[in-house]
């Protein structure tokens, strides 16, 4: 197969800023709630890329989100600067007009308080997702790594893949009662690094798990994706590199920063 089939593609959305309603609320495992938002607003919403992300504003309960206005060169932000969070659209349903998004719980953060507090009728802003990264499904192999931020992207993922495809997935979750049955065509298999009480944001379940589940996944035609703390991200680029996987076809992100609030990093050489 060409290269042309192999080579992600970048496109822009144009940005719009949303104010949404809860529609539902579900705990699916006890540390991902997924939130259900719905309203007229949704209109036109594009997502094409399973890693894709919108910006979320929470506010307290009971206020109104005060958002950013479209100006001639783009987003004017209202001072002070509201809050912004980075979520994944798990799921949008344009006919009826809902975007689902599902939220890590157990630390504390505006997103998560948000998400701890919200109920059918509550509000938040949204805005974007202004692009897309879309990566070709045609790769043989899909190796997906990553921490629990990262599951709403690996399960979009799987649910894309082709059944020709083969998809290697590790995930570190909390414990047992954190794993999700994750659906896909593809030939998957799912590795859970469990950390029974060991803290967020540590490289070792991970990269153990992964030395394991990947030691004999061809890496002639794998795409590579991981996303997790950022040292943590980093650590496991590194060890998957370190394995013969390609840079060429990879790509690491920190989706949050030990001791930090709304990062996210893109992790390169
Ligand atoms: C592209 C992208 C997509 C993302 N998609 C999702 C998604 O779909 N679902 C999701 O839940 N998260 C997702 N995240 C991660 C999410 O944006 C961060 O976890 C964010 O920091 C949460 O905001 P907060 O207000 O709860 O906490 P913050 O105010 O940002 O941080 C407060 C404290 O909590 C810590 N913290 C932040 N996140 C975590 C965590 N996951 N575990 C333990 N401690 C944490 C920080 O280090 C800080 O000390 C995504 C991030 C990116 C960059």
């Amino acid at each position: 197969m060409s290269d042309a089939l192999r080579t992600p593609r970048r496109l822009r959305h144009e940005l719009k800023f949303r104010t949404l309603r809860v529609a539902e609320v579900q705990d699916l495992t006890p540390t991902l709630r997924r939130i259900v938002l719905e309203g007229a607003d949704l209109d036109g919403f594009v997502s094409l890329g399973f890693d894709d992300h919108v910006k979320i504003f929470p506010v307290a309960e009971g206020q109104a989100p005060i958002l950013p206005t479209i100006g001639p060169d783009g987003p004017v932000f209202p001072e002070p600067r509201p809050v912004a969070r980075d979520y994944t659209p798990r799921a949008y349903d344009s006919a009826k007009n809902r975007l689902t998004l599902d939220f890590v719980t157990g630390h504390g953060g505006p997103a998560t308080e948000w998400a701890m507090a919200a109920s059918t009728g509550s509000v938040l802003g949204v805005g974007g997702p202004r692009g897309s990264f879309v990566v070709p499904t045609a790769f043989a192999d899909h190796v997906l790594i990553g921490d629990e931020t990262a599951l709403p992207a690996i399960a979009r993922r799987l649910e894309e893949l082709p059944a020709q495809a083969r998809a290697h997935v590790v995930v570190e979750v909390a414990g047992a009662a954190s794993r999700l049955t994750l659906d896909s065509a593809a030939k998957a298999t799912v590795t859970w690094a469990v950390r029974d009480g060991a803290p967020r944001g540590r490289a070792e379940a991970l990269t153990a798990a992964v030395e394991t589940a990947l030691a004999l996944v061809d890496r002639s035609d794998a795409y590579v994706w991981i996303a997790a703390e950022s040292g943590v991200a980093k650590t496991l680029r590194a060890k998957v590199l370190d394995m013969g996987f390609s840079p060429r076809a990879m790509k690491a992100a920190g989706y949050w920063r030990l001791g930090g609030a709304g990062a996210h990093e893109v992790i390169e050489d």
